[in-house]
Formats: structure tokens, C-alpha cells, sequence
């Protein structure tokens, strides 16, 4: 089976090499040269353009930024909708809007090429040890075909519906951090103007209730001030755009991620977006003239 890779950055390229060492066949494309000639020098084929990647593949599969840069790849000009042939599968493991997702999967349907959407969470480290979790929409004979190939990227690969189900779950996810993360800082923002170690803190409360995996990962950057990415704020405003435009389409309203998502507007313009999103604390430390450090 050959495998086609399209996009190869922070993730696509860790993830790519993981398909190579799973003993994939791969043909992989990407605007930036230096990203294709890393992957070609670790066994992979390259191709000129995602057309010409999908003539060779019976499974395209695209890591992106977004749904104007999918829409392209997959549907414009010298795109895999032109090279595919018929019973091929895209699998789309970028994170975008659901509704792109299945405008994309209709316009593949029609031309006989059915599609995936299958974002990750999980990050660089996760996209490097090959423990990704994808989240899956899409059908289910579909589903498994693919299976073994993002299993070779992943930890878990879980279908949870239809097509654009994967990125209203990644959507679900990208709440659900977003507000863990504020309320990581609010709280140590709080303990450290009240002269309590936040150290402590961290240590006393990570076991209990409110403990979690955003607190276990986010609080000790925040002390060590280890504001580098990971997970950059312009890549999440990115995502909640997605969550809102989303939430408002199906009319429901979502209070607590708008505020979210102003704080990391602010940081923004404060010139942080680059940094990773746990840069969140910066907000609450300027209104309360405080510092989050061990
Ligand atoms: P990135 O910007 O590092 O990589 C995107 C790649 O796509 C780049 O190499 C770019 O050159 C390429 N590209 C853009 N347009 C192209 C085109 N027309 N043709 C070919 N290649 C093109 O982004 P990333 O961090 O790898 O993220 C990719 C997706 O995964 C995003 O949707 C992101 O939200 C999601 N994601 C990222 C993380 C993370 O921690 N970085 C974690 C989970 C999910």
C-alpha cells in the first residue's frame, strides 16, 4: 500500500518518518523544500505537487493549518481531487472546521474518493514518539482500512461518528484546554500574590480533583517561565475560531471559551502569539501585577 503525505511541519514531519519506519511506502509534498528533502533523506518519495502525490496513492493523507489551506490542497489547482483515483481515501489529520471537513468529503464523493477527518491531539513530543490520539469521523469500512496506517502515528485512534466528527471532538478537546489552562492560572495567580508557593501548591493539589493532565504539563512551564512552544496561542485562536464559528452555526452558545479566547487576543497583540498557549498565566500576572515562579 502507498502512502501519500502532504505537509510536512511540527507534526507532519515526526509523523511522516514514523510511517516510514512502520515500513510505509511514502510520497510526500510540502511548499517548503527543506522540510521534503528531511523526509526523502529518511526513505521517503517526493512529488512536485499534492496532484501528483495522489496519482501514485491508494491514502492521501494531509497535515495542514487550516481549512483554507486543505481546500486548497485537496480541491484546487493541482490538487489530490485531480489526481486521485477512485476508491482512494484522504485522511485529514489537520485540525480545521468540521463543516470544511464534510463541504470537502462531498465534493471527493462525488469524484468516488472517500475521505476521513482524523485531527490529533497531543503535540511535537507525542507526534515524535509515535503516541498521538487521532480522533475520527468518517465511515466505519472506511475506518478500518485505515486503521493500521494512523495507528502507526498514534496511541489511540477512536472513530467517534460521521464525517466531521473527528474535528467537532479535536473542537470538544481544544475547549476543554483552553479553559483548564485559565483556570491553571487564575489559581496560581491567586496563590502566588497570597505569598503561598505555587510549588506547593501544584504539589498539594495535583492528586485530587484538581489535578489533570493540562495542570501536570502546563503548571511547571508556567514556574519555570519556559514560555517556548509547543502549542502556539495563534494556533489555538485558530482552533477556538473554528469552535465558535461552529457554535454559533448549530446555536449554541459557549460564554466561558469567548472569554478565552479575548485573553488570548490580548496576548496577541501583546505580541506573544508564537508563544505556547500556556503563556495564558502572562494575562492574569499583568492585571494582578504578580509572577507565577517557583
Ligand atoms: P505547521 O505550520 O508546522 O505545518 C504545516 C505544514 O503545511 C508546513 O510545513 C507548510 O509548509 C505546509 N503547507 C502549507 N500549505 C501547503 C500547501 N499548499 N502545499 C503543501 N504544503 C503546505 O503546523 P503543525 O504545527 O504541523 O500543525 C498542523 C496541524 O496540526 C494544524 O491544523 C494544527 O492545529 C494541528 N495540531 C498541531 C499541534 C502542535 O502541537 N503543533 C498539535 C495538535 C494538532
Amino acid at each position: 500500500m502507498k502512502i501519500g503525505f502532504i505537509g510536512l511541519g511540527i507534526m507532519g514531519k515526526p509523523m511522516s518518518k514514523n510511517l516510514l519506519k512502520a515500513g510505509y511506502d511514502l510520497v510526500v509534498c510540502d511548499v517548503v523544500k527543506a522540510a521534503v528533502d528531511e523526509v526523502v533523506a529518511a526513505g521517503a518519495k517526493s512529488a512536485a505537487t499534492p496532484k501528483a502525490v495522489a496519482e501514485q496513492c491508494d491514502i492521501i493523507i494531509t497535515m495542514l493549518p487550516n481549512s483554507p489551506h486543505v481546500k486548497q490542497v485537496v480541491l484546487g489547482e493541482n490538487g489530490v481531487i485531480e489526481g486521485a483515483k477512485k476508491g482512494a481515501v484522504v485522511v485529514d489529520m489537520s485540525s480545521i472546521a468540521p463543516l470544511v471537513a464534510r463541504e470537502v468529503a462531498q465534493k471527493l464523493a462525488e469524484k468516488g474518493i472517500d475521505m476521513l477527518d482524523a485531527p490529533v491531539s497531543g503535540g511535537e513530543p507525542k507526534a515524535i514518539d509515535g503516541t498521538l490520539s487521532v480522533m475520527v469521523g468518517g465511515k466505519k469500512d472506511i475506518f478500518d482500512k485505515c486503521y493500521p496506517v494512523m495507528k502507526a502515528t498514534a496511541g489511540s485512534v477512536v472513530l467517534t461518528g460521521d464525517i466531521g466528527a473527528g474535528n467537532i471532538t479535536k473542537l470538544a478537546n481544544q475547549i476543554i484546554v483552553a479553559l483548564n489552562i485559565a483556570a491553571v492560572s487564575e489559581a496560581l495567580v491567586l496563590a502566588s500574590k497570597a505569598g503561598v508557593e505555587p510549588e506547593l501548591v501544584f504539589q498539594a493539589i495535583r492528586g485530587g480533583l484538581a489535578g489533570s493532565t493540562v495542570l501536570d504539563a502546563k503548571a511547571p512551564l508556567m514556574m519555570d517561565r519556559k514560555f517556548n512552544p509547543g502549542f502556539r496561542i495563534n494556533l489555538h485562536i485558530k482552533d477556538l475560531n473554528n469552535v465558535l464559528e461552529t457554535s454559533h452555526e448549530l446555536g449554541v452558545p459557549l460564554p466561558m471559551t469567548a472569554a478565552v479566547m479575548e485573553m488570548m487576543q490580548a496576548l496577541k497583540v501583546d505580541g506573544m502569539g508564537d508563544g505556547d498557549h500556556c503563556s495564558l498565566v502572562k494575562y492574569y500576572e499583568k492585571m494582578a501585577k504578580t509572577e507565577v515562579k517557583r
